[in-house]
């Protein structure tokens, strides 16, 4: 078998990867790099509009032979979830291509694509992965395995072929609320031999001061939401449904009602068939904010076909502004001129809870200035979707692999401190698995 890290042997973001075995190719994860050959941060909403051609003359495209372009096009691609950065090309592949993805993944593609402009997963390229079921594409026989991160439906990928196997990681945390998962990779992995993993590194060489569990910040959420008397804004992912529970579970044990935008309702709907989640218009006691961009929109009328029940648990703003110390309403800046017309209420608190690097953004920039101007205030509380240092120690001990290849990381020769036989790729550079 043989591996080629297109992108991500010295970076986070853009992963891409290849692996071959005879005449089969396979490509785990298309992303859309963080940073252009300069180190700039990229405009993903921007780009997702720009032409292949610029895309590919700013350097983004990986040189993959056949996926974007002329030349033998690969057996398949296999996503290990629905982030951009794993999945943000996979629009400008060969539309011959099958796309393999965990139905988790294929429901935060879709929610993804219909409420925040993300990458679609085309249907009739789509074929389903099931955790724990091996899948045979061609010379390779692929199994995935549920993984906890900051979306719902990632899988880290065992790929097996010619009596050799390699596990990658794809981008995991051992700190949520689902640490049995990674017991189940070990349990796997202790029955075989695992030649190579390959392994995510985001926080090798980064400050380790933080190191946050997800029921940590439950509590943090809960002393926050304590301490203020006003209404409290939530700012998460949508897609990160461990991190809507962590909110629903800090509002229930404040006495506040949860109020989901249409966004979050969603992707609760969809995912209440594989896991235990209240869904606002049927479960009782959940309600639902449409902001004012949605209504008479497309989205609405495709919103109200889905699920009609929705539209019933509807609430409308003038009732949580009459009682706004009751509830707990989840908040994207642009509300604030759209829905708020322009006043949040005073001292209203606004929870964070995402990367800290947006709040650079114009739009979050403004809503701090705003939160000041009326007496409320913007708190972080967030707890990283990354695998920390110490547990990157502990995955790699739980699957024993011959060889650690990191990924997905600024500074991938920080891993030679864990006691592993280790090997630093660069990108582009073929490995014979021996
Ligand atoms: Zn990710």
């Amino acid at each position: 078998m043989q591996l080629t890290i297109h992108r991500g042997t010295q970076e986070i973001g853009g992963s891409c990867l290849e692996v071959v075995s005879g005449k089969t190719r396979l490509i785990l994860d298309v992303g859309m790099p963080l940073l252009d050959r300069k180190g700039n941060s990229l405009d993903w909403m921007r780009l997702g509009q720009a032409s292949k051609e610029e895309l590919d003359s700013r350097g983004l495209i990986p040189p993959v032979s056949g996926l974007f372009s002329a030349g033998s096009p690969p057996a398949a691609i296999v996503l290990t979830h629905g982030h951009l950065d794993h999945t943000g090309l996979v629009d400008r592949t060969d539309p011959t291509i099958p796309i393999y993805a965990t139905r988790g993944t294929s429901k935060m593609m879709l929610a993804g694509n219909l409420f925040a402009r993300q990458v679609a997963l085309p249907r009739e390229r789509s074929r389903e992965l099931t955790p724990r079921e091996s899948v045979e594409i061609g010379a390779f026989r692929v199994t995935a395995f549920s993984v906890d991160h900051s979306i719902f439906g990632s899988a880290a990928l065992l790929v097996e072929a010619e009596g050799q196997s390699l596990l990658y990681s794809g981008d995991l945390r051992l700190h949520g609320r689902k640490p049995g998962m990674a017991t189940e990779i070990f349990a796997s992995c202790g029955k075989r031999e695992i030649d190579v993993l390959v392994m995510e590194g985001t926080h090798l060489g980064q400050p380790q001061d933080d190191q946050r569990t997800e029921y940590e910040l439950e509590e943090q959420l809960v002393a926050e939401i304590n301490s203020t008397s006003g209404l409290v804004l939530a700012s998460f992912s949508p897609q990160h449904v461990d991190r809507t529970v962590s909110f629903i579970r800090a509002a229930i044990r404040t006495g506040r009602t949860f109020v989901a935008d249409a966004y979050t309702a969603f992707v609760l709907h969809l995912v209440s068939s594989e896991t235990r989640v209240p869904v606002p218009g049927k479960s009782p006691g959940y309600p639902v904010f449409f902001p004012k961009f949605l209504k008479r929109s497309k989205k609405r009328e495709l919103l109200d076909r889905i699920c009609p029940f929705m539209a019933e648990a509807e609430i409308r703003l003038e009732v949580i502004l009459n009682d706004p110390q009751k509830y707990l309403m989840v908040f994207r800046p642009s509300m604030i001129s759209s829905d708020f017309s322009g006043e949040l209420p005073a001292e209203c608190l606004c929870l964070y809870s995402r990367w800290y690097g947006y709040l650079e953004q114009p739009e979050w920039r403004d809503a701090v200035l705003h939160l000041d101007r009326v007496g409320g205030r913007l708190n972080e509380a967030h707890a990283s979707g990354h695998i920390y240092v110490d547990d990157i120690r502990r995955f790699i001990a739980g699957v024993n692999p011959r060889v650690v290849i990191p990924v997905h990381s600024f500074a991938p020769h920080e891993i030679k401190q864990f006691d592993c036989n280790v090997q630093l790729l660069s990108d582009g550079m073929p490995l014979e698995l021996e």
